[in-house]
């Protein structure tokens, strides 16, 4: 007879980590294949970059020892031409010279997507019980990567203008009060076209942020995690400057971008700029993780900006989201103008709608709604799971509608189906 199998004792860190709403979501989809997704975070399939890859790839092929050299491990910080070359773009889209950035390459910092960077930066700043302020609603992959390390996140309410500037800064006055500031450590923003709402952080905002965040860096430095990973991806409006750019002692923002959104996730190539004493203990972290993202896709996208078809590219991805946005848009005003009390936002970039309901009307995964929503063939993002804090003080009547993976015609029937869900639920039948 064979002794029985002893439990597994897994890790504080899997308690911290575990319940990731995203896995029912994965799930409902799998599940639910004649559902309309208005739910996947995945980008447009027809506009991804299949020329541009084919050809980056024949020309990274077509030399021996360059093909060896991509081919082969890189370092933790990642491939020196690539860095030079977000160099370029980064001064690009802070309309400045690549010499007046005030920076190094080497405080550019390749990562495996920009998610890689959120996880590190909580992991190399963030002890368990540190506090880290996010704003109402937020990226919920970022709160769970706070709970993962064991982090309080306070939720900062924001408005149309993105997080309030003074909420923030009454905040930080309690928790200095109550003696609690030494656990401060971080502000998280995602300042463009927010995941979830599509809100881009006011300029004076952006300022008013380092203000703060210097203000009260007392005993210890309070860093600013500026998520840019929709920056590129800007339909009308303005361009906006970074929060980093405010920063002019280059000390206090980590910035993150992605290319996972202007060229590819499958490509899962992001960056971070870095103040230049923390490009160390992120590689540091980096080493223990992966010690280098892959060689392989940096050379092929270092290859695509060297070309100018990235370029090209953006322009292609953005008109096609453009007309997506335009869509449900369009299709928001045809179905709910006439429901009481139905709002959303009109995003000038990014992936997401974010509607609001009546209060009452809740929209979890538990909700009449979400039911009825999926018996109508279509699902969406609960807007409650990116707010991170304390469940009780969750608004419970909010959704994210994503334009990205459906076509025009895939958005117009799915807010329809939607729609029919919302005027059930309105109507009490
Ligand atoms: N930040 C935000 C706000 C996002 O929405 C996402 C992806 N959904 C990421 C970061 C991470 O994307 P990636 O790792 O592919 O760069």
């Amino acid at each position: 007879m064979t002794a029985p199998v002893p439990p597994l004792q897994l890790s504080q860190r899997w308690h911290y980590a575990k319940e990731q709403a995203i896995s029912f979501l994965m799930q409902q989809a799998v599940e639910n294949p004649q559902v309309i997704s208005l739910a996947a975070g995945l980008v447009d399939a027809d506009s991804l970059p299949v020329a541009e890859t084919r050809h980056a790839c024949e020309r990274l092929l077509a030399d021996d020892l360059a093909a060896r050299n991509a081919l082969q491990y890189g370092t933790t910080a990642g491939a020196v031409r690539l860095r030079r070359q977000i160099l370029n773009l980064f001064a690009e889209l802070e309309g400045r010279s690549p010499a007046d950035l005030g920076i190094t390459p080497e405080q550019i910092v390749l990562t495996t997507g920009s998610q890689q960077l959120l996880s590190i930066a909580c992991e190399v700043l963030l002890d368990p019980g540190d506090i880290c302020l996010v704003s109402g609603p937020t990226y919920f992959v970022f709160c769970g990567n706070l709970n993962g390390v064991g982090a309080e996140p306070i939720v900062i309410p924001a408005d149309e203008h993105g997080m309030d500037t003074d909420k923030l800064e009454s905040a930080l006055q309690i928790l200095e009060q109550a003696g609690q500031l030494s656990r401060v450590k971080l502000i998280y923003s995602v300042s463009y076209y927010e995941n979830p709402s599509g809100i881009c952080l006011a300029d004076e905002r952006r300022k008013r942020i380092v203000e703060l965040a210097r203000k009260y860096s007392k005993s210890h430095r309070i860093c600013v995690l500026e998520d840019a990973a929709y920056r590129e991806l800007r339909y009308d409006g303005p361009a906006h400057p970074s929060i980093w750019g405010y920063d002019a002692t280059r000390s206090s923002v980590l910035y993150t971008q992605t290319f996972s959104k202007s060229f590819s996730p499958g490509v899962r190539i992001g960056f971070a700029v870095l103040p230049a004493d923390l490009v160390k203990p992120v590689c540091d972290r980096k080493g223990n993780e992966d010690f280098g993202s892959p060689n392989f896709n940096q050379h092929l996208l270092a290859m695509v900006l060297e070309s100018g078809e990235y370029r090209s590219h953006v322009d292609q991805v953005c008109a096609a989201y453009r007309a997506k946005r335009d869509a449900m848009l369009a299709a928001a005003s045809e179905f709910f103008s006439d429901l009481e009390g139905v709002s959303w936002v009109r995003p000038h970039g990014g992936l997401y709608v974010w509607m609001s309901l009546p209060a009452h009307i809740h929209t979890g995964f538990s909700s009449e709604l979400f039911r009825t929503a999926v018996a109508e063939g279509v699902m969406y993002v609960p807007g409650e799971l990116s707010y991170a804090g304390p469940r009780e003080s969750v608004p419970r009547n909010q959704m994210r509608l994503s334009f990205g993976v459906q076509g025009v015609d895939g958005i117009r029937e799915g807010m329809q189906r939607l729609a029919r869900a919302v005027r059930k639920i309105m109507s009490g039948r």
